[in-house]
């Protein structure tokens, strides 16, 4: 995959505040507090320090659009924690969508 500006760009990834994340680089689940210099700062579940992750990294149960029945799968998954309020199932989805998405589709 190219490394192109617009990839890192706000826009492309679609995270908000809250949303959590697997940084790919670390293995490490995280909980997007905010976007700058092209980073996105990550906090770790129930607190800590937070660290800056390149969005090219990171991997979201709510980022793209599902390919395929497992994605799918994931995704309702974790939609179905976090409106639970069940952050740690969340996270555990988001791991599993980090390593079903490398195992799958990379
Ligand atoms: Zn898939």
């Amino acid at each position: 995959m190219p490394h192109t500006p617009e990839q890192t760009s706000e826009a492309s990834l679609g995270l908000k505040r809250g949303d959590l994340v697997l940084d790919t680089a670390t293995g490490r689940v995280g909980e997007v507090m905010d976007n700058r210099w092209n980073r996105y700062q990550l906090r770790p579940l129930g607190g800590g320090r937070e660290w800056h992750a390149n969005p090219l990294n990171l991997v979201s149960p709510r980022m793209n659009g599902p390919r395929c029945p497992e994605c799918r799968r994931i995704k309702s998954a974790y939609y179905a924690a976090s409106h639970e309020g069940d952050r740690e199932a969340a996270a555990r989805w988001t791991t599993e969508m980090g390593l079903h998405q490398r195992a799958a589709h990379l």
